[in-house]
């Protein structure tokens, strides 16, 4: 790639139709009726969709598009596109490029091949997309990409995009209440805002292409440790290959075309393992950059003779890859609600967010576990380094002792620590201490100025988990609400709020070590949820509880719930299927034949011994045969009772049955098949093992 110079402001958004080129290319009523359409929601009229599509067209081909489509993000987790060109035919053989109002507003595709939950009856395939105009359309691949969000024909949701926003209202309205609470009265607009670290891992593709899990299933199903894991740390924050440089920069590159603000990169704890952050935006918007950047990612390793893995845990044993989802408030006057200022203890405004926050997290434990549950993110948590699947929460000892102190737990920490962080070197500056210190364990995290969700998956949509941290802490602001405004002593009411929330639900809170082995206990103690699969927390989604939370708050109907746990089970049985055929297949049809060519290799060398006379009882050829012999009689018994599992799981009828059949029955013949096939890696020689192992793969970029 050369050390071309970019002009990152000249190309930044340079492929989105923002706001500045909606001004310059439409007519001023226009642009002022979609404005307030906008910020007031209703109907986009006619002469207003026309006026727009014509624009947007014509900006489009200047940039090269020929095609447009809806942009949605079905229940898969990804993103959906169906191409169609601007042309329209006219006589004479002749055509024109036409857009018209109607084809930017409103798309049928048709939503019978996209998972509904039962939502949809096969008679009834429709399904639409409409123009979501909160998200700019942007081009990628020659193609002008309208977001949409995706209903059925009876109009409930198909996609995730229209809860995310529901959810984005409801918060908007419930902390505008809190804000007239203190008075503050020229702040008009509160919005979520996210900032998702997303990680993932890069190996070679030529190597990756000769192992089928890794093609099919984004991980590795067998692999013996690495002589060198991550032992040494000498990864995390090291410099660049320069391969992955490329990678990055063509990256960078691609997204800040797109208007996504791409920060920071560095390499990540594991081998192969990097990490991207933006710079956070509105929890929408973010949503969208982050499947677009999963995207870029997948493309352009491509480019380079790389393949990207998004995949949770693509190696057993070592680090797998989360997406940090960095949350927090902003007012549309500048000011995050969850920034302490230089007294938190007397910032009643902040302590009393961060108590709806607390308790909103121990009230709905279980719906953060369900926003991360998929089979891939199974196997991450509670691995190396990534949290529990226990929520928990950490804020710091400065603000529990404040609240603390407030709730008459523990008297006022002694006055100010030094705030000053001293280097020991005189020439070094003294920086400012951060109010709460890192806790690297923990799944819900204060970070300063926003909470640190941890435990979604790499792979996952992001728009799941703001929809329930957004409701949450929604549904618990109205309840402040409603009782500060009924008081007639409003500053009482609102300590008195504080303090009988956080010690209702100070339980969630846990600054210590959340690997520690002694956590599950201490956590069963203080009643908090333990629910290490995804089977095991499904059923959550719907109780009744959590019917109620999302009825009276507008964001899912309880028929939408059920259609989502439905999607959920299903997607859970068919990836752990996939992966369970695929070990099939795998063993019988390459492991078992390099390891039998292997054993007749060393058995055709003892019966020559044998021929000319030499000893045949202790050698090695015979030591060898006597430890793969077993083993190789293992693995095809391992693989035999593998496939008739998954043969017993496909009898079943329902969507639960099949994904508990799953986590209690598959998955164990998995790890069964696996051991035998990983010990027998470790004696095979490699000449016969049919496909790169994990140190091939970890250091071969
Ligand atoms: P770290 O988590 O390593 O301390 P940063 O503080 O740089 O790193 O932040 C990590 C992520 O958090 C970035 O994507 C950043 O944009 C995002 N972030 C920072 N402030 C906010 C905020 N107010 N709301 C949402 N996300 C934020
Ligand atoms: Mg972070």
């Amino acid at each position: 790639m050369g050390e071309k110079a970019v002009n990152i402001p000249e190309i930044f958004g340079s492929l989105v139709f923002n706001d500045k080129e909606m001004r310059e290319r439409l007519p001023e009523d226009i642009y002022a009726s979609l404005q307030k359409t906008l910020s007031e929601g209703g109907e986009i009229e006619k002469d207003v969709a026309n006026a727009v599509a014509s624009a947007l067209k014509d900006w489009a081909i200047s940039k090269g598009a020929t095609h447009f489509t809806h942009w949605f993000q079905p229940m898969t987790g990804i993103t959906a596109e169906k191409h169609d060109s601007f042309i329209t035919a006219m006589p004479g053989g002749t055509a024109i490029m036409e857009f018209s109002g109607k084809s930017l507003i409103k798309g049928e595709p048709d939503a019978s091949s996209f998972p509904s939950g039962g939502l949809r009856a096969t008679f009834e395939a429709r399904g639409y997309t409409s123009w979501d105009p909160t998200s700019s359309a942007f081009i990628k691949d020659n193609c002008l990409c309208i977001p949409t969000v995706f209903r059925s024909f009876s109009g409930e949701v198909l996609d995730m995009k229209t809860p995310l926003l529901r959810s984005m209202e409801l918060i908007n309205t419930e902390a505008l209440r809190i804000l007239r609470l203190f008075d503050i009265n020229d702040v008009t607009k509160v919005t979520p805002t996210v900032g998702p670290e997303q990680e993932y891992f890069l190996v070679d593709r030529k190597m990756a292409e000769r192992r089928r899990d890794l093609m099919l299933t984004g991980r590795t199903l067998f692999g013996a440790k690495p002589p060198k894991g991550q032992e040494l740390a000498d990864h995390y924050f090291g410099s660049l290959r320069p391969r992955v440089r490329e990678f990055m920069q063509e990256l960078n590159e691609e997204l800040w075309k797109l208007g996504v603000y791409a920060k920071t990169e560095h390499n990540e704890a594991a081998p192969a393992q990097h990490e991207l952050a933006p710079i956070f935006v509105a929890a929408n918007l973010a949503a969208d950059h982050n499947q677009l950047t999963m995207e870029k990612m997948k493309i352009i390793a491509e480019n380079h003779g790389l393949l990207c893995l998004l995949h949770e845990k693509p190696f057993e044993g070592v680090n797998g890859s989360g997406k940090h989802n960095n949350w927090s408030l902003e007012t549309d006057t500048g000011n995050n609600l969850l920034r302490p200022g230089h007294d938190p203890a007397g910032n009643k405004l902040f302590l009393l967010m961060l108590v709806a926050v607390i308790s909103a997290v121990h009230k709905h434990q279980d719906l953060l576990r369900i926003a991360v549950a998929s089979a891939s993110n199974d196997n991450r948590l509670g691995g190396n380094e990534a949290p529990p699947a226990i929520v928990s929460m950490f804020i710091g000892s400065d603000l529990e002792g404040i609240l603390n102190s407030m709730a008459g737990i523990a008297p006022m920490p002694s006055a100010e620590v030094s705030r000053k962080l001293d280097s020991g070197v005189k020439s070094l500056p003294n920086i400012n201490r951060d109010k709460t210190d890192r806790n690297r364990t923990s799944p819900f995290a204060f970070t300063g100025n926003k909470f640190e969700f941890r435990m979604l998956g790499s792979s996952l949509s992001v728009a799941e988990t703001n929809v329930i941290i957004n409701t949450i802490v929604a549904d618990e602001l109205r309840s402040f609400a409603e009782v500060i405004e009924a008081a007639p002593d409003r500053a009482a009411a609102i300590d008195e709020v504080i303090v009988s929330k956080y010690r209702e639900h100070s339980a969630v809170i846990f600054n210590g070590n959340n690997y520690d082995p002694g956590w599950s206990e201490e956590a069963k103690h203080r009643g908090l949820l333990n629910l290490p699969t995804t089977p095991d927390a499904l059923p959550y989604l719907t109780s009744e509880e959590n019917i109620g939370l999302f009825a009276r708050n507008h964001v899912y109907s309880e028929t939408e719930l059920v259609s989502r746990q439905e999607i959920l089970y299903d997607k859970y049985e068919k990836d752990i299927l996939i992966e369970a055929n695929t070990m099939i297949e795998m063993a019988s049809r390459q492991i078992l034949p390099g390891v039998i060519e292997n054993l007749n290799v060393l058995l055709g060398t003892l019966k020559s011994r044998h021929d000319i006379g030499l000893p045949t009882s202790l050698n090695a050829e015979r030591l060898l045969i006597e430890k793969i012999d077993p083993l190789a009689k293992a693995m095809v018994n391992a693989i035999d009772s593998l496939r008739s599992t998954v043969d017993a799981c496909s009898e079943l009828a329902h969507a639960k049955d099949k994904a508990d059949f799953c986590r209690d029955r598959v998955i164990p013949a998995m790890k069964e098949l696996r051991t035998v096939s990983d010990s027998l890696e470790e004696i095979t020689g490699e000449y016969y093992w049919p496909f790169p192992t994990y140190a091939d793969l970890l250091y071969g970029v």
